[in-house]
């Protein structure tokens, strides 16, 4: 699988779009890595998870073929993952010549009836589906297999597994510490990634909703121990909230020596 991680901020993206606080002041001071836009992961050419406020961004910086877009998969419906609006840019007169249209759209109930009740018609290029955790989604090359995220009290959020055979991906964001019906069937896989958010560093957090760099110890742990995660899989974090007051080197320094590497925009992982 080839893999390229578009985005590596929380919501409000890094320097955040409004903030004068001294991290995002010192973030737009060191650019490059520093400058972390809103999540999403593009896998092979034809595969997208999530939709976020900065696709145009992702498409013209790292030179996308989105009208190849085969399968989009949504996480959950916060702004940052699911801008809603942007679907209108998939239709005529904004896109033609969709390469594998209609481009199929997969995530909760509550996610595809926010899109359905958006945009019916014929005009739009798209097909929704509603997905449940743990029941695999057979997608070309790849098998989706969403599991179940804790992450908003209100609505069933899901993250991804991701297997083309050979290998495979966890990719979790947004989540907080997961439920134990998703960490017994994650225990029975054997990853060769792992990319998890750790939107609040090394600050305490409460239980439910995201991780912090301890969490995030504790989850790879409880893995090792079941053998789902070896010395060769690779640990990758992401999401994270300019109040963590650490910049990329920072987090290295924090993270590298536990065998954990930082995620940065346009990280390409091959898996
Ligand atoms: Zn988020
Ligand atoms: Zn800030
Ligand atoms: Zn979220």
């Amino acid at each position: 699988m080839h893999m390229q991680i578009l985005g590596t901020g929380a919501a409000e993206a890094w320097p955040a779009l409004f903030c004068n606080c001294s991290t995002c002041r010192r973030a737009r001071a060191a650019g490059g890595k520093d400058l972390r836009s809103r999540s999403s992961l593009q896998i092979n050419e034809t595969f997208k998870i999530d939709l976020p406020p900065d696709t145009y961004h992702h498409m013209a910086t790292h030179a996308l073929d989105l009208s190849r877009l085969s399968h989009l998969f949504i996480t959950h419906s916060h702004m940052d993952h699911f801008d809603l609006a942007t679907i209108e840019m998939m239709a005529s007169p904004f896109a033609h010549n969709l390469a594998n249209a209609p481009i199929n759209i997969l995530g909760s109930s509550a996610v595809v009836d926010k899109i359905n009740a958006e945009y019916q018609g014929n005009r739009f290029p798209i097909k929704t589906t509603v997905i449940k955790p743990f029941a695999p989604v057979f997608a070309g090359e790849l098998t989706f297999t969403p599991v179940l995220a804790a992450h908003m009290p209100d609505e069933e959020c899901l993250n991804y597994v991701i297997s083309s055979g050979d290998s495979t991906v966890l990719y979790a964001s947004d989540t907080g510490v997961y439920p134990d019906i998703t960490i017994d069937y994650l225990c029975g896989l054997k990853f060769n990634l792992l990319i998890i958010e750790c939107t609040s560093g090394t600050l305490d957090i409460p239980p439910i909703g995201h991780m912090n760099f301890e969490s995030v110890l504790n989850f790879v742990g409880r893995l090792r121990s079941a053998g789902a995660v070896t010395s060769g899989t690779r640990v990758v974090i992401t999401h994270f909230s300019h109040n963590i007051g650490m910049l990329h080197a920072e987090l290295e320094a924090l993270a590298n020596p536990h065998g954990i590497e930082v995620a940065y925009d346009g990280m390409v992982l091959d898996v």
